[in-house]
């Protein structure tokens, strides 16, 4: 059988904007510039007498708007100025600058924290949009000064960042992140099982899912029937569960590809709460906790994280970083 080939990010994409809006992208609608510029288009002005009148369809170019959003990244430009990656509802992810913000007084450069969810005013600019005054909605300040938790928030980031389409609204991830900074915020919650759920949600709201409910590659519906040998093989490429007899015509170079695209099982209570993972409320401690029913989070996460890595085409840096934290903790001390 021929091997699934992957999906184009693009395709992917453009399904989960007819999910969505119920259409197809344009050509031209997604660009890679800052907010603002990927609206309708205004209609040509037609002349009149000489003279180029707008037509009345057309709407007023927008010169200041307000916008919620969550400030997903930050990097110095210039002397005293940031680029700031912002993720909203309207418009999703976008590049906005904060002028004078890395000088002592600034008026609002405190409340573009990493990962705070900011109300903010802006000015159309003619590349990037400028960001003109911020208030703080929610902060994650007190829980991302937690290593564990700063580093769960830099993966959503990271994987935020790099998955999304710049100025292509995804509401329902929107309202995940959100809810995953609640999660953030509650002690109680496991940063790890955090990121298994969101990866998840992360995915079902791209149009990516991962196949758990029949096998990816047959179609074949997984029903009540226990699983054979009481483990679950999954594959990141084949795009999720794969049925004992999939599993077993599977190449070589499938079976041995990297951890990325390769083949792996679980048990079958991971399987059962990755199935569950997947309606857990994020903001809710107590919900991941029961859809977890007793597996470690990080076996769950180890299930989640090729499906991800798969997708961005390489692993993640900060679960990297994260790691490679971990394992210095871990290390004994030399002397
Ligand atoms: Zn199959």
């Amino acid at each position: 059988m021929q091997a699934r080939r992957r999906p184009h990010r693009h395709a992917a994409f453009s399904a989960a904007f007819i999910a969505v809006h119920g259409r197809q992208l344009r050509a031209g609608q997604v660009r890679g510039a800052g907010f603002g510029r990927s609206g309708p288009r205004l209609a040509r002005p037609r002349l009149q007498g000489g003279l180029p009148v707008l037509s009345p369809a057309a709407p007023p170019a927008v010169k200041s708007y307000n916008l919620e959003a969550f400030v997903l990244r930050m990097r110095p430009l210039g002397e005293a100025d940031r680029i700031v990656t912002l993720f909203s509802r309207e418009r999703g992810k976008g590049h906005a600058v904060a002028k004078g913000v890395r000088k002592p007084h600034s008026k609002f450069g405190a409340r573009l924290d990493f990962f705070s969810r900011v109300q903010l005013s802006l000015h159309t600019g003619r590349s990037l949009d400028v960001i003109t005054a911020a208030q703080t909605v929610t902060s994650s300040w007190e829980s991302v000064i937690d290593p564990e938790r700063f580093g769960a928030a830099s993966y959503v980031g990271e994987i935020v960042d790099a998955l999304c389409e710049p100025d292509l609204a995804v509401e329902d991830l929107y309202d995940t992140v959100c809810q995953f900074q609640q999660g953030l915020c509650d002690k109680q919650a496991d940063p790890e099982l955090l990121i298994a759920a969101f990866d998840l949600r992360l995915l079902q709201a791209l149009g990516l899912t991962p196949e758990l409910d029949a096998c990816a590659r047959c179609g074949t519906g997984l029903g009540n029937r226990p699983l054979a040998g009481g483990r679950a093989v999954l594959s990141a490429h084949a795009g999720g569960l794969l049925c004992r007899t999939c599993s077993l015509q599977l190449t070589e170079s499938e079976r041995y590809a990297d951890e990325r695209s390769g083949v792996f099982s679980v048990k079958a209570a991971e399987f059962k709460a990755l199935r569950a993972l997947r309606e857990a409320i994020l903001g809710d401690a107590a919900s991941l906790t029961s859809a977890a029913a007793g597996c470690s989070a990080s076996s769950l996460h180890r299930a989640t994280r090729p499906f991800i890595e798969y997708q961005l085409g390489r692993r993640s840096k900060s679960l990297t970083v994260a790691g490679n934290q971990q394992h210095a903790l871990r290390a004994p001390k030399a002397g």
